[in-house]
């Protein structure tokens, strides 16, 4: 049972030895990168991580505006849209709805009638005619 314990504690000891040896190693190898970071930064002030970080930030900026911009001209498209929407006219013989700007147009008792068609725009005038 001796033997057993005294072998238990030598393992741990081992254990305890390894992992002190593997931190140290660590530390070792972190605090040489660190220096290295550092040693690289005061060489290449302009290649250092703050730069880069403001550079991203302006792209980030950049970003935000051409959105923005890009809404802008949704929203003018949009505008544009319902101007087109505001400018359409009803055919007076068939009822269709028609851009102002592509209708036939004739005057007719001091009021404009907009036509989808010179079809549509001469069997009004016939019927008007035949009205009296
Ligand atoms: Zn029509």
């Amino acid at each position: 049972m001796d033997d057993f314990i005294s072998t238990f504690i030598r393992i741990t000891i081992i254990i305890l030895l390894v992992r002190t040896v593997v931190s140290l190693i660590t530390s070792f190898v972190v605090t040489r990168k660190m220096r290295k970071a550092q040693q690289d930064t005061r060489q290449n002030p302009e290649q250092s991580s703050a730069p880069l970080n403001r550079d991203s930030l302006e792209q980030t900026r950049r970003e935000q505006l051409m959105s923005m911009e890009l809404e802008g001209f949704r929203e003018k498209k949009e505008e544009t849209a319902n101007r087109t929407v505001r400018d359409l006219v009803k055919d007076d013989y068939c009822g269709k709805l028609i851009e102002k700007s592509k209708s036939y147009i004739i005057r007719d008792h001091e009021q404009y009638r907009h036509f989808c068609s010179w079809e549509c725009r001469r069997n009004y005038i016939e019927a008007m005619g035949s009205e009296g």
